[in-house]
C-alpha cells in the first residue's frame, strides 16, 4: 500500500513536470509565431495601427503592471518614473504597450536576481514635440559594436554565461513598431554596465485649437442684426 501511495506520488510528480514543459513550450511556440505574423506584417505594410491621443503615464503603468508577477518570481526591483503632466502622445495603444512590455521583459530577462529596471516617461530633453520613454537595466549590457544589429531581425548576442531563450525579432518589431508611429529606437549600454533602450512618440497636437480662426469658419453674421444697424 506504502509502495502504491509512492509510485502514485512519483506519478504526481511526473506529470506536474511534462505539463510544465508542455506549456512552457507551447509558451514559446505561441510567441514564436506571433512575432513571425507580425513581421510579415511590418515587411509587406500590412501592419495596421490606430493612433489616437493617448495618456503616456496611463500606457506606461499598464506594461508596468502586466510584467509584476514576473518581476517579483524574479526577485528583481522594478519601478516606474513618469514625469508629472506629460502632454498626451499620437500613438496606438496597444501597439504602445506591446512595444513596452517586449523591453521590460527583455530586460528582465538579462538582468539578473536583486538588480534594478526602472521605466521612465518624460518630456525630450530640449525637445517640444516628443515624449520619451527609457526602459533601464542593471543587467548584462551590450557591446557597442553590437548596438545596432540588435534590432534586426533573428539577431540574438550571446551574453556571457546567460542562457536565455527568445527569439531575436523582439526589438525589430518594436523598432518598426515605433517608426511606424513617427518616433525612434535606441540603446546606450556598456558591458556589464546594464542597458537602457530609449524610444520617442510624437505628442498629441489639437489642431483645433491652435488654429487660427477663419473668417469661413466663424460663426456666420446674422442678417437681420446688420439690417437693424445692431452688428
Ligand atoms: P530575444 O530577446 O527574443 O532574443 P530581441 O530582439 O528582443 O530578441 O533581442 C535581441 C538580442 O538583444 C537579445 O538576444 C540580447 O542578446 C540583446 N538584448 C536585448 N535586450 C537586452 C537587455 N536589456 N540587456 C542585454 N541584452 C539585451
Amino acid at each position: 500500500r506504502l509502495r502504491a501511495r509512492r509510485n502514485f506520488k512519483k506519478l504526481k510528480e511526473d506529470q506536474d513536470r511534462m505539463l510544465k514543459a508542455a506549456i512552457l513550450n507551447s509558451d514559446r511556440l505561441e510567441s514564436l509565431i506571433t512575432g513571425i505574423l507580425d513581421f510579415g506584417k511590418i515587411e509587406s505594410g500590412q501592419m495596421t495601427s490606430y493612433p489616437k491621443a493617448i495618456d503616456p503615464g496611463k500606457i506606461a503603468a499598464e506594461a508596468f503592471e502586466g510584467l509584476r508577477p514576473w518581476v517579483l518570481k524574479k526577485q528583481v526591483g522594478m519601478s516606474l518614473a513618469v514625469t508629472p503632466g506629460l502632454p498626451l502622445v499620437y500613438a496606438d495603444e496597444g501597439r504602445t504597450v506591446q512595444v513596452l512590455v517586449n523591453l521590460l521583459s527583455n530586460a528582465i530577462k538579462f538582468t539578473p536576481a536583486s538588480g534594478k529596471i526602472v521605466l521612465s516617461a518624460v518630456r525630450v530633453p530640449g525637445g517640444e514635440k516628443f515624449v520619451q520613454f527609457s526602459v533601464k537595466d542593471t543587467g548584462s549590457g551590450i557591446p557597442p559594436a553590437e548596438h545596432k544589429r540588435i534590432f534586426e531581425k533573428f539577431v540574438q548576442i550571446a551574453s556571457g554565461e546567460m542562457h536565455v531563450g527568445g527569439t531575436g525579432l523582439g526589438l525589430a518589431i518594436a523598432k518598426a513598431l515605433v517608426h511606424l508611429q513617427g518616433g525612434k529606437m535606441w540603446v546606450e549600454s556598456e558591458v556589464g554596465q546594464g542597458a537602457t533602450f530609449f524610444f520617442t512618440l510624437p505628442q498629441f497636437i489639437d489642431i483645433n485649437r491652435d488654429a487660427p480662426s477663419s473668417p469661413e469658419l466663424a460663426a456666420p453674421k446674422v442678417w437681420w442684426k446688420q439690417f437693424l444697424g445692431l452688428d
